[in-house]
């Protein structure tokens, strides 16, 4: 039996997977992949059988089961599979799951890591994650609960959220109750590496306005350093930014 290939198809646009992605995908036999990527990664694997799993009804924990189960059945019908994924794989992709099936069935997995959204995000808005001095870490956050609920945290210097879209003026609060001051920069982009993203900036006190320019798309929610534009790192004139530092070692 060949090893399960897992690949993250990076944000969405077919060109950002990666070249070792485009590989597996041209060995492919069967493509079992999500909803959220582009139609354009077919041209990758133009041979393979491509098997849709992304769409309702496969998004609840049976449908977890019968993409478990397809996975085990063409892989042991030693066919070359291909188990696609929007973005990375391990973030927030129900990888756990369907390892744990292929380690019981016996088969082996291989994981091809791709861009995920908050990466995307940053780079569509030229907004670094990381900040020398003030952004010294970066969590990747779901607002989603599996009840449903929606959950807001302080725990980085940047907080990343996924799966908020629906529900920005409900996340603002959570995010004022888990003590962002109210002026904090919160970015937000939608389909971030599509020709079509949407970024706008807000703060914590005025996310609400985004919920209309964002409605109905894949959306990332960047809380606190990382949203921070250029410009206003400028003016606030770290004097990290501003001075040559030839020997720093640390950020
Ligand atoms: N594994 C994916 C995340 C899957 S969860 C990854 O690594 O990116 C689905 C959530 O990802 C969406 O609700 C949204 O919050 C985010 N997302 C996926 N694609 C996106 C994109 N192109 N732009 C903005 N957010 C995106």
């Amino acid at each position: 039996m060949k090893p399960v290939v897992f690949v993250g198809a990076g944000p969405g646009a077919a060109d950002l997977i990666t070249v070792r992605g485009a590989r597996s995908l041209a060995q492919a036999e069967v493509v079992l992949h999500d909803a959220l990527t582009d139609p354009a990664l077919r041209a990758l694997a133009p041979n393979a059988s491509w098997v849709d799993v992304g769409k309702r009804g496969f998004c609840d924990s049976t449908g977890q089961t019968r993409i478990n189960a397809l996975l085990v059945r063409y892989a042991r019908e030693g066919r070359a599979v291909v188990r696609l994924k929007g973005g990375d794989p391990s973030v927030f992709g129900r990888l756990e799951e369907e390892l744990v099936a292929l380690a019981e069935a016996g088969i082996e997995a291989e994981v091809v890591p791709g861009v995920t959204a908050a990466i995307a995000a940053a780079a569509a808005t030229q907004r670094p994650l990381t900040r020398r001095g003030t952004g010294r870490s970066v969590a990747l956050t779901t607002a989603m609960t599996r009840s449903g609920e929606l959950r807001a945290a302080r725990s980085a210097d940047t907080e990343v959220f996924y799966m908020a879209g629906r529900q920005l003026g409900a996340l603002a609060r959570r995010l004022a109750d888990a003590g962002w001051p109210a002026d904090t920069p919160v970015c937000v982009v939608s389909r971030a590496g599509w020709l079509d993203q949407v970024a706008s900036d807000h703060c914590v006190g005025t996310l609400v306005e985004a919920a209309l320019l964002h409605s109905g798309r894949p959306t990332v929610v960047t809380v606190g350093v990382g949203a921070q534009t250029l410009s206003a790192a400028r003016m606030q004139g770290s004097p990290k930014m501003q001075r040559f530092e030839p020997h720093a070692t640390s950020q």
